[in-house]
């Protein structure tokens, strides 16, 4: 390290050199520097030039003048005396230095690996022989979105108060969080910004509101109850589950650095408060008076809320600080003023309950397959469906299986360890391993696999066996490697599988669920027309139903159904009220009326 600079400005160079000898002499201290020159008044002597290069003395060796040398130290030598220059170290604030030394992590760009991360670790190595900081999180540089270097003068560079001004801080914050590694470049563009301000900020957000609107109708002061958990239902424990254990991770990947780790799991979280449990709570919240169920609601949602803030308070400082002040320091003046003044939160492992949330796990992991199933078989969600078919690890309880068949509008859930009665499996020959052997018995092989019971050969196959048969006289033989494999259904079945979980739902639909199926449709169609007609959630109506004869009959045959669901007094066959429009439902043409009594 070549530590001199031909410069005027800077720290000057400690060194004096004899005029004559060329003797050297580094000085250490004023103090020294005033005993060299005999003149006292250089104990208080200004440090920089000019002034320093005035002080001069005798050389010991020759009795000729000693100067100092005309050069100032590099300032990278300044940057990393850091640590104990700033305490001005070692003349005083020994104990302080103490405390501070060597610092838990320090963080830069990675242009800084030749510059201050390697100024500091040498003058630290050289004074202490120990290193000055125990971690280094290199940060990779900001790219534009197609990974080119920003610069001026090409054009591409991104003013980061442009940025802020038009993204929000927060969101970019978390950009920069979840998008990777904060080791790796990172390409910078407002779409993938927006994408994570809609994901995470605008679900945490949505669902903070949620609770606000609900709890502003009903007046609820979490400050006058207290969560508790032995009255709370399985979904509410759940939701607690899932929060200790995010406590844990994000704790636990803070602590090591883990950065997109953390947003990740945070991320995850909020996703299955908005998308899970408050989607599948919402009636509760709706419900009317302050019953131990809604009292119960409110504090888990209480509860989640405010320990998101607090966990997510160091990425996205703004947000969860609105969410914090008004959520509890609204109602509580004890509470700390900031959610930066609150400590972390702690996992209370009493709440967490590993099994209900593999359970859950399942259950959701069985909807997203079914809804897949569905949309496969073009199927509405209105429609219902008589049973699904789940192969699992293990079959779910009760309580899970109807969640399962409300959230997929299917009548019955079967838990089977066969699905083979509506499942197959068709092969054709991987033409790059197949053809260099039995090019000329492809025909036979392709007839061969066209015509092999799907589910037999694919045991055989998933066992490590080779399937073996004879073209003309040759013996073939394929392994897995040898085929192409897809997963085919019986008429009338629609599955969906990965290697753990296969669903197959009865596409079979009895006159009965079609006619349920219209049902839902003329239910969802009124409550269309009521909320375009302006009427009020409590208004009562008359409704007609005209110009198709069956969806009258099946009107008729759910009258009660239908009128509970929309506030109907009556459902009128051929009557055109007020408010009228022709619909296709489900492929029939009907004209629907709605009218307030
Ligand atoms: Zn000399």
């Amino acid at each position: 390290w070549a530590i001199s600079r031909n410069r005027y400005w800077g720290t000057p160079l400690n060194i004096w050199e004899c005029e004559g000898c060329g003797h050297l002499e580094s000085i250490g201290s004023r103090a020294e520097l005033a005993e060299r020159s005999g003149n006292p008044d250089d104990a208080k002597v200004e440090l920089h030039r000019p002034y320093i290069d005035a002080v001069t003395f005798t050389c010991p060796d020759c009795g000729k003048t000693m100067k100092r040398v005309p050069e100032v130290i590099d300032c990278w030598f300044d940057s990393g005396a850091m640590p104990f220059a700033q305490h001005h170290y070692p003349f005083e604030n020994q104990e302080l230095f103490k405390q501070q030394f060597p610092a838990q992590f320090i963080s830069e760009a990675v242009d800084q690996t030749r510059g201050w991360f390697h100024s500091l670790m040498a003058e630290s190595t050289l004074l202490f022989n120990k290193a000055p900081y125990e971690n280094v999180i290199v940060l990779g540089h900001v790219q534009d979105e197609n990974g080119q270097k920003m610069s001026k003068s090409k054009g591409n560079a991104v003013d980061p108060f442009d940025a802020l001004a038009t993204y929000g801080a927060d969101a970019i914050r978390w950009y920069f969080y979840i998008n990777s590694a904060p080791w790796l470049p990172n390409r910078f563009h407002g779409k993938a910004v927006q994408e994570g301000q809609r994901k995470f900020l605008g679900t945490l957000w949505n669902t903070y509101a949620f609770f606000v609107l609900y709890a502003n109708i009903d007046g609820f002061d979490a400050s006058k109850y207290t969560l508790e958990y032995d009255k709370l239902p399985v979904m509410d424990k759940w939701l607690l589950s899932k929060l200790n254990s995010l406590i844990t991770e994000v704790d636990t990947d803070l602590e090591n650095y883990k950065i997109p780790e953390t947003a990740r799991a945070l991320d995850d979280f909020v996703d299955q408060m908005s998308n899970w449990y408050v989607r599948r709570s919402r009636e509760r919240f709706w419900a009317k008076g302050m019953e131990q169920d809604k009292i119960n609601a409110y504090m888990t949602l209480y509860t989640a809320l405010v320990t998101v803030a607090k966990l997510a308070a160091p990425m996205i400082p703004f947000m969860t600080e609105d969410i914090y002040r008004n959520l509890v320091c609204a109602n509580d003046p004890s509470a700390p003023e900031s959610v930066h003044l609150c400590d972390f939160p702690v996992a209370n492992p009493a709440y967490v309950d590993k099994q209900l949330e593999e359970d859950m796990e399942e259950v959701l992991k069985i909807v997203v397959m079914g809804r897949a199933a569905r949309n496969t078989a073009n199927i509405k969600n209105r429609q219902p469906i008589g049973t699904m078919f789940v192969k699992a690890e293990k079959a779910l309880s009760d309580f899970y299986q109807e969640i399962i068949e409300e959230e997929l509008n299917v009548k019955e859930v079967k838990f089977t360890d066969d699905v083979r009665e509506f499942t197959t499996y068709t092969f054709k020959p991987q033409l790059k391993t197949v053809g260099p052997k039995y090019g000329k018995q492809l025909g036979g092989i392709k007839e061969y696999l066209a015509n092999v019971d799907g589910n037999e050969a694919m045991d055989k196959l998933n066992a490590g066996e080779n399937l073996v048969f004879d073209v003309n006289g040759t013996e073939v033989s394929l392994s897995l490697d040898d085929v192409l494999v897809e997963m085919s259904q019986k008429e009338g079945y629609m599955s969906e599988a990965d290697n753990t979980v296969t669903v197959v739902l009865d596409c079979n639909l009895s006159e009965e669920l079609v006619e349920e199926g219209f049902a839902a449709e003329i239910i969802s169609k009124i409550q269309t027309m009521r909320k375009d007609s302006g009427f009020e959630v409590m208004d009562h109506i008359k409704v007609g139903i005209a110009g198709n004869d069956k969806l009258a009959a099946i009107a008729a045959k759910n009258e009660k159904a239908i009128a509970d669901k929309v506030l109907a007094d009556s459902i009128d066959k051929d009557a055109v009220y007020a408010n009228s429009k022709e619909w296709n439902v489900n492929g029939e043409k009907v004209t629907i009326s709605v009218e307030k009594q």
